[in-house]
């Protein structure tokens, strides 16, 4: 396989000069030949192949125009994956393609004031109306939804039946009048989510991902693949925080002392542990979906980003504590290693809340994974319109 992927990717270079051609144009032919992810099928970006031969084109493509990720990563990581598990063949034409070359950027509209933890007792609606649905409600901490043109979303389409068994999958329309887009600045002074607020916002019914009231099966195939995206991936040793923490141990010995020189072991330790069981995990996924194990991962990136930012600021002392920039910017990407200590330890806060918070982990991993008795939940065979709220 190898030998036939290598000889593609000589000839697609070889037809199409990255450096004679524009951006956009070079990633709409890479997608065509089937070298945007491989592992998708023909017709959709890929070939069919094995997930782990994604790293042989990649290196290939080193140095040609990039469909920037970190800009699309709802897109790439989340949405992408959804449509191709329960979309139909015209949503997978439609709308693939474009997410791949990062023409259209996507965002997430799960989480609600009222619906956070709890995503199947969210409130917004979508009523049948003719061939399409109109939908009323209010979504919170959307992350990239003021540049996005397409969300995921879900809505209650039956109130009359418990709160997992009423709710249905869509994909809205950004770039129409009934929906508003409000920036949250968060507690490093940036705004990168939003809430956003629809009102009599309109979907075709062709834009429904899934079957009417299977939008809470939909919604977890997505938040998989968002915990695998968060945590699962196969980084190179002392990346991220850690490589910066360790540079300035290394470069400055007037900061080191014998306390600290235990505390930098033991996150490197737990560093290596992390990035060995995400390469573990990337290569069980490249064997199948993502399952209930990309919690675990998620977690302890989470807590890991967390516990060396906090080591990096009482390292650097007094210089760990000045801030560079506080005003209000609305950033395509979160940049831990652009920014100073100050912003990573504040940014890190969100590692345990955004894509589910470390305590929901916890119990998806007590449940799913451990299988020990799940939590009492009592309004699980209760009508929605009749919880309390
Ligand atoms: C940086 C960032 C980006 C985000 N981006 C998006 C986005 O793009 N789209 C989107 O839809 N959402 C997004 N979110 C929202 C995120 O998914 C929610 O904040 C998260 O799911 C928690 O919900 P909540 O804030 O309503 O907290 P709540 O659910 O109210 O929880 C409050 C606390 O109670 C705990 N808790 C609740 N229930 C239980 C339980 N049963 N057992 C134990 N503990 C429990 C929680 O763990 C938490 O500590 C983002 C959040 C952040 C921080």
């Amino acid at each position: 396989m190898a030998q036939v992927l290598d000889e593609l990717l000589t000839r697609f270079l070889a037809d199409h000069d990255p450096a004679a051609m524009e951006p956009l144009e070079f990633l709409r032919a890479r997608y065509d030949a089937g070298l945007a992810w491989v592992h998708f099928p023909e017709g959709h970006g890929g070939l069919g192949l094995p997930r782990e031969a994604q790293r042989q084109v990649e290196a290939a493509f080193k140095g040609t125009p990039s469909n920037r990720p970190d800009v699309n990563p709802i897109g790439l990581g989340m949405a992408a994956p959804t449509i191709l598990a329960v979309g139909t063949e015209e949503q997978r034409e439609r709308w693939l393609r474009p997410l791949w070359t990062g023409e259209d950027l996507w965002c997430q509209l799960f989480s609600e004031p009222g619906a956070g933890s709890d995503l199947a007792g969210l409130a917004t609606r979508a009523v049948r109306d003719g061939d399409g649905w109109i939908v009323n409600g209010q979504k919170v901490w959307n992350s990239m939804a003021h540049k996005a043109r397409w969300a995921l979303l879900v809505a209650r389409t039956d109130p009359d039946v418990p709160k997992h068994r009423g709710l249905s999958y869509f994909v809205l329309d950004m770039h129409q009048p009934g929906v508003e887009v409000r920036p949250l600045r968060q507690i490093t002074g940036e705004a990168e989510f939003n809430e956003v607020f629809m009102t009599d916002a309109h979907i075709p019914d062709t834009d429904r991902l899934g079957d009417v009231g299977a939008g809470w099966m939909v919604a977890n195939t997505t938040l998989m693949s968002e915990r695998v995206s968060i945590g699962g991936q196969a980084v190179p040793r002392e990346s991220g925080v850690l490589g910066l923490v360790a540079e300035a141990w290394r470069e400055r010995p007037e900061l080191r002392s014998p306390g600290a020189h235990d505390r930098l072991l033991s996150l490197w330790v737990k560093a290596e542990v992390t990035r060995q069981t995400a390469r573990r995990l990337s290569q069980s996924l490249a064997a199948g979906k993502p399952g209930p194990e990309g919690s675990g991962m998620k977690l302890a990136f989470g807590e890991l980003n967390q516990a060396t930012t906090d080591f990096e600021v009482e390292l650097l002392a007094e210089e760990g504590l000045r801030y560079d920039e506080w005003t209000m910017r609305r950033p395509d990407s979160v940049d831990f290693a652009g920014r100073g200590p100050g912003y990573r330890y504040l940014r890190a806060k969100g590692n345990s809340i955004e894509g589910g918070t470390s305590e929901i982990l916890r119990n998806i991993i007590a449940e799913r994974v451990l299988g020990l008795p799940g939590e009492h939940r009592v309004d699980k065979d209760i009508p929605w319109k009749d919880l309390p709220r």
